[in-house]
């Protein structure tokens, strides 16, 4: 009998073959050494050139596997059934970042648009993608500063509300629903309003658009409680995917270069209260609220099966999903499934050479959050031990 919900490594392994499972111990265990992640960020951002070949070969069959479903969606299927016989969806998610130009964005735009299409029978029930992917930083954040526009920039700044919409309306007609991803706080504002035009036409009968909120942003529980206040008596249904927040770093070092108070909470603790505070009030107006949960985060994602159970929301309620990403947390994603909750990993994909900023990103994440490395650590040794028991049974 396990003492914890998500212990049960026999679950969150079934689908790895004792290869995965050793890539996936020596992974994490290389990158919870900060010296070797900084080193190889270094080496592949300074000189990308480096990754041909060999090195090449070696970063796709170990961190580019442990982290991606491939470089392109075709190669994602075999992943993508695989995680489907254990009834987590996958999310596709083209990673490839700093795209700049208009060529770029329309055609994040007809990427976006086709993976919509797949979604043939319910089995591709979201897609995801980050604002600037479609639009250019420098506008979103213009916009977010509430400063007037020059005629082309207005009519650029036309050009990102049209993708915006042209994905949305394909995803409403096929039953999709659209996480968008949250960046910089300095851009959030311009998001926040698109956001919100489109709840109002794609809504209201489900949650077809999610914002997403950064609960390490101290407005941000206020900010929900404004979405309850402007929406509580409407047909609007309105999407929230709920994460810890990505750029904490980046955030405190702008605010102490531009001398402004950092929007980002204190500490992890302040954060976490923040986290389980938004949870906790989307759940309270879970009527009005749908609700994507991203986190790794064991407590929390505990904190959500108490809360469903409190508010008598079946297991299986279309108005609540839990995600990880693919590659991390196996033993949160499949102990969920499991048990009948709704579970979808982010599946990224893309050349191995443009998704480095993305694994570099992993890598890092893994460096500093050092808790969870060693969890991912001792979770691939319990499965390897146990395997080698029951084969000497
Ligand atoms: C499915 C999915 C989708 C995601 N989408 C987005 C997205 O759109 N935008 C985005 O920004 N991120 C996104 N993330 C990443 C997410 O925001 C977190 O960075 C990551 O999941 C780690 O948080 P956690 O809840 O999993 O785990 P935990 O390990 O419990 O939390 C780590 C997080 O706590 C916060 N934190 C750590 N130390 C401190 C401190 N000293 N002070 C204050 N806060 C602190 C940081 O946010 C840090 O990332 C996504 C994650 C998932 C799983």
């Amino acid at each position: 009998m396990e003492n914890n919900l998500f212990d049960n490594t026999e679950i969150a392994f079934k689908s790895k073959s004792k290869m995965d499972l050793y890539r996936g111990y020596y992974i994490f265990k290389i990158i919870s050494k900060p010296i070797v992640v900084s080193i190889s960020k270094f080496f592949l951002t300074k000189f990308p050139f480096l990754l041909g070949g060999l090195t090449k070969w070696f970063v796709k069959s170990s961190i580019f596997k442990q982290f991606c479903g491939g470089e392109t969606e075709k190669d994602c299927i075999k992943t993508v059934e695989n995680l489907s016989s254990s009834n987590i969806y996958s999310i596709l998610d083209y990673s490839v970042e700093g795209l700049v130009d208009n060529y770029a964005f329309d055609n994040t735009v007809s990427r976006t648009l086709n993976l919509i299409d797949l979604n043939t029978d319910n089995n591709f029930p979201f897609i995801v993608f980050k604002p600037t992917a479609i639009g250019e930083f420098s506008l979103y954040e213009k916009v977010s500063k509430a400063e007037s526009l020059s005629i082309d920039e207005e009519l650029e700044w036309n050009k990102i509300i049209d993708r915006f919409e042209l994905i949305c309306e394909r995803a409403s007609l096929k039953n999709v629903s659209v996480l968008i991803d949250a960046e910089e706080s300095w851009i959030q504002p311009s998001v926040d309003q698109i956001f919100e035009n489109l709840i109002i036409k794609y809504n209201s009968k489900r949650a077809t658009v999610y914002n997403t909120v950064q609960a390490y942003r101290i407005d941000r529980l206020f900010y929900i409680k404004e979405l309850k206040n402007k929406y509580f008596n409407t047909s609007v249904n309105i999407g929230i995917k709920l994460v810890r927040g990505a750029y904490m770093e980046k955030e405190r070092d702008r605010a102490l270069d531009l001398k402004y108070t950092s929007p980002i909470h204190n500490s992890k603790n302040e954060t976490d209260k923040s986290f389980n505070d938004c949870m906790n009030y989307i759940f309270n107006n879970i009527n009005l609220f749908s609700i994507f949960i991203g986190s790794h985060n064991e407590q929390s994602n505990t904190l959500a099966i108490k809360y469903m159970s409190n508010h008598k929301i079946p297991v299986n309620d279309g108005k609540v999903w839990f995600s990880q990403l693919y590659g991390m947390s196996d033993h949160i994603s499949y102990n969920l499934s499991h048990l009948g909750y709704n579970v979808a990993k982010y599946l990224p994909f893309g050349p191995v050479k443009d998704v480095i900023p993305y694994l570099l990103r992993r890598a890092d994440e893994n460096k500093s959050v050092g808790g969870q490395t060693s969890r991912e650590l001792s979770l691939f040794s319990k499965e390897i031990n146990r395997r080698k028991n029951y084969s000497k049974v």
